[in-house]
């Protein structure tokens, strides 16, 4: 089964895009039976309007700001560290990870 690009109306914007072959067979193994309604810049914005992002993009974590335990420098983590527990810059933590096999 071959699949040819279609052209399709956006419905939020109403510009024309274009729901390429290769889409069309992703949909189809996704067992997606309906065809995007929107071109892919109102996807991005609605999914941005969402708030919550989908996982296969990055998004931006609060970061907090450390002291590293081993090189004294500051660091950024993406949790928040615990007072039970030595923190390290990212260099710092590679090397005690190395160290520790
Ligand atoms: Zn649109
Ligand atoms: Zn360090």
């Amino acid at each position: 089964m071959s699949f040819v690009d279609k052209t399709l109306k956006c419905r939020d914007c109403g510009n024309e895009f274009v729901f390429t072959a290769g889409e069309q067979e992703f949909f189809q193994q996704k067992g997606l039976l309906n065809q995007p309604a929107r071109c892919p810049a109102c996807r991005a914005l609605r999914r941005q309007a969402a708030g919550g992002g989908s996982r296969s993009e990055r998004a931006p974590r609060e970061m907090h700001t450390v002291i590293c335990a081993e090189c004294g420098q500051e660091a950024k983590v993406p949790f928040l560290p615990r007072n039970d527990r030595p923190v390290y810059c990212s260099s710092c933590y590679d090397k005690a990870r190395v160290a520790r096999r």
